[in-house]
């Protein structure tokens, strides 16, 4: 296939290629007259050659995939602005408005000099949007071995860009401040892409599919291996976040989130948090009746300590790249991972062999985004669950108990006597 008809790549220079009709009178093509790189977002200067308009519209990568935003240029005003995706258009327009003119620092480095290259842009303001942006490369990297691959990245994922690109962009950002408009930014980029003869901007697509990725690729670290599952100790561990809590029922749910508006969240938030522990402990004790030999860890963004000589606890208020390697480590020596859906989900599921995970009654539409699917067959069904978000300790180590359990069978017959054999 001819890499300019290429669905997954964007043609940026010598040419744009994205004909886009004139948002104010419908006509069907428009003229680019450049392309800004202000931070998430990649976006056109346009003008309409019917109706005179001018306006800024988004190039179709990341979220501008299925929701490219367009603006008048100077005022800023959107056309065809959904209220639902507010959280997209406003910090957008918002930065157009007041751009940030501090310097923003960039660091590049260069593997290997190509001439060809795609632009990965993984720029946004939430993790789990940076890293599913991320697991794109991994396609890039396979598909187009000729091209070279450049992977802009905010500054806490450099250690997770993988192995083989030709070069890193590295923005010394924190996700709190990537909203905004960085002219620094754009000069930079610009000032890059003048050294390539052919530019792609990779799609960045926001839920890339991953069981044909490699996380060791990125993490360097090996995924738990499925044909030891049954053979190794079992092991699980539970990602226990103190932002987002495993409730016992609908009025400790009903009750933490009052305190927020009551500013009380950090003094007795403490009593739902220590509860989410006290369910984690229950939850190993019923475990551990089943599978005498059944080992724990703990990890997570919070205070570390309550779990005795249940668990290893790794929880810590201070993330830097040692402790994720080590929560990765341990993610990787699991066969299964226990939490609350979000986006703590994705390393742990990309490295663990299952999960049992409790889903919010007001997430299931969101249901598996969260969750780097390592399996292409039917031991997904097998090895991805999920129970209510008032889940009973017993409910959920059942569920961890009977993947342990009935592994061996189930593998056997769906997996190792049938047409997958000898692949
Ligand atoms: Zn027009």
């Amino acid at each position: 296939m001819s890499a300019t008809v290429d669905p997954h790549l964007v043609p940026l220079r010598p040419t744009v290629h994205d004909p886009s009709p004139c948002p104010a009178c419908g006509a069907a093509d428009t003229a680019v007259s450049r392309v800004v790189f202000p931070g998430i977002h990649i976006m056109a200067e346009r003008h309409c050659p019917a109706c005179g308009a001018r306006f800024m519209k988004d190039l179709p990568v990341g979220f501008a995939v299925d929701h490219p935003m367009a603006f008048e240029l100077g005022t800023g005003r959107l056309y065809a602005a959904e209220e639902r995706l507010a959280w997209l258009h406003q910090p957008l327009v918002e930065g157009y408005r007041a751009p940030t003119e501090a310097p923003v620092k960039v660091e590049r480095t260069v593997f290997r000099e190509h001439r060809r290259v795609v632009l990965l842009n993984t720029l946004d303001f939430l993790y789990g949007h940076v890293l599913l942006k991320l697991y794109n490369a991994a396609h890039y990297l396979q598909r187009y071995p000729d091209i070279g691959l450049v992977v802009m990245v905010p500054r806490n994922f450099r250690w997770l860009v993988p192995e083989g690109v030709a070069e890193v962009w590295t923005v010394d950002l924190g996700l709190g401040r990537m909203h905004g408009w960085y002219p620094a930014i754009d000069r930079f980029v610009h000032e890059q892409l003048e050294r390539f003869d052919e530019v792609f901007l990779g799609r960045a697509y926001a839920h890339p599919e991953f069981a044909s990725i490699d996380i060791a690729q990125f993490t360097r670290t090996p995924a738990f291996p499925l044909e030891e599952f049954a053979t190794r100790p079992p092991q699980v561990t539970f990602i226990a976040r103190e932002d987002r809590l495993w409730y016992a029922t609908p009025l400790h749910k009903f009750m933490h989130r009052a305190l927020g508006p009551l500013r009380l969240k950090r003094s007795l938030g403490r009593f739902f948090v220590m509860d989410q522990d006290r369910m984690v402990r229950r939850t190993m004790r019923h475990v551990r009746r089943a599978l005498p030999n059944a080992r724990f860890t703990v990890v997570g963004m919070g205070r570390a300590g309550g779990m005795g000589h249940m668990a290893t606890d790794l929880r810590t208020t201070r993330i830097d790249e040692q402790v994720e390697r080590q929560w990765v480590q341990a993610y990787a020596d699991s066969q299964i991972v226990v939490g609350v859906h979000g986006s703590n989900m994705l390393l742990p599921t990309a490295h663990a062999a299952g999960c049992v995970e409790i889903l919010p009654h007001d997430r299931s539409g969101n249901i598996v985004q969260d969750i780097s699917v390592r399996w292409h067959d039917r031991m997904q069904l097998f090895l991805y669950r999920f129970v209510d978000e008032f889940a009973t300790p017993r409910a959920v180590a059942r569920q961890v108990v009977a993947m342990f359990n009935e592994f061996p069978n189930y593998h056997r017959t769906h997996r190792v006597k049938g047409f997958h054999s000898g692949r």
